[in-house]
């Protein structure tokens, strides 16, 4: 068996000259909770691992109108922070429904993104909350919208001298949010189908909308037809059954060992019914 180097970034700076210097050969490793069970199966056989743990990008911040989050944040950090409970508790519910207490405690949220599965639980909700990620190699920096950073199952746009630094989320106290995850536990599992609703609702008016869901197509998606359906209208049951409908167009689930495309279709429908009734009250006519 060849000989396997592990490489130990001090910063970013490390992080990038050592990405430029092995580019793909050098496997990322943060928390270690996806790459290694695929290593431990053989499914990945990287000679070269190049662990950003502790380089400096666990921090939570805010900035002007947005909260920036490093890449290599702890799960569990996330869930404790006051700053994302005050601005961002769509991701505190999201997280918080996610692994196990032992999984938190290592896995990042850029390992979360970066990883992209299908049914990466952080995903949704970055995506209805409309953020970004700051893509950072030797000689560029790029701002990426979640919702262009996956291109298939396990693939992003990065470049293979890139990381993810960090992840901004503008701050919007005002949204109404809803958020639903079913996985085949009740505890520790991944998802078979997530939702996260958020809407900007003024006098009875829904101003914008945006509908995220994970497990149901190749990447996480936003369903940009459904959610432009909701903006300026006064929200009627009419019209929260016309979105469901819509959402199933954007769709395009699998069967696989979770559950059935079927399962995902219909289940798809009912809780983005559900949750767009949850941000609204359930009096509606
Ligand atoms: C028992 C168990 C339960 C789990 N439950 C869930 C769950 O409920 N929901 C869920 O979504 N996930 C779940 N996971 C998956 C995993 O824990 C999460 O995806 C976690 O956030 C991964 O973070 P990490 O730091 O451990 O990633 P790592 O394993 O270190 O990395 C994951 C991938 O991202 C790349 N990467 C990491 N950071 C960066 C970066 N900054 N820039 C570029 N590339 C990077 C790595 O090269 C690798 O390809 C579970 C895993 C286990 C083992």
């Amino acid at each position: 068996m060849a000989e396997k180097v592990f490489l130990k970034a001090k910063d970013v700076n490390e992080i990038i000259e050592l990405k430029s210097k092995y580019g793909q050969k050098a496997k990322v490793i943060a928390g270690g909770t996806d790459v290694m069970v695929r290593v431990n199966t053989l499914v990945e056989t990287p000679d070269c691992f190049l662990y950003i743990g502790e380089a400096g990008l666990n921090y939570i911040k805010e900035e002007n109108d947005n909260i920036i989050i490093g890449a290599a944040t702890k799960l569990n950090d996330i869930i404790a922070s006051p700053l994302i409970k005050k601005h961002l508790p769509l991701l505190v519910e999201a997280v918080s429904g996610m692994a196990s207490v032992a999984v938190r405690n290592m896995g990042t949220i850029g390992g979360n993104i970066c990883n992209a599965s299908p049914a990466a639980d952080t995903v949704p909700a970055l995506l209805a909350l409309e953020a970004s990620v700051i893509i950072v190699s030797k000689d560029s920096q790029r701002t990426v919208a979640m919702k262009e950073f996956f291109t298939g199952p396990g693939k992003t746009v990065l470049n293979p001298d890139e990381i993810v630094k960090e992840i901004i989320i503008p701050k919007n106290d005002n949204l109404k949010w809803a958020y639903k995850k079913i996985g085949r536990r009740k505890a520790d599992t991944l998802s078979v189908i997530s939702v996260a609703v958020t809407m900007n609702l003024k006098d009875d008016v829904c101003k914008d909308a945006k509908i995220a869901l994970g497990a149901v197509a190749p990447t996480p998606i936003l369903a940009l037809n459904a959610s432009a359906l909701l903006c300026d209208k006064k929200v009627d049951s009419l019209l929260v059954d016309k979105v469901a409908n819509e959402v199933e167009k954007e769709i395009a689930p699998i069967d696989d060992q979770r559950g059935s495309a079927w399962y995902r279709r219909r289940m798809s429908k009912i809780i983005v019914k559900n949750l767009i009734e949850q941000i609204l009250g359930k009096g509606m006519k």
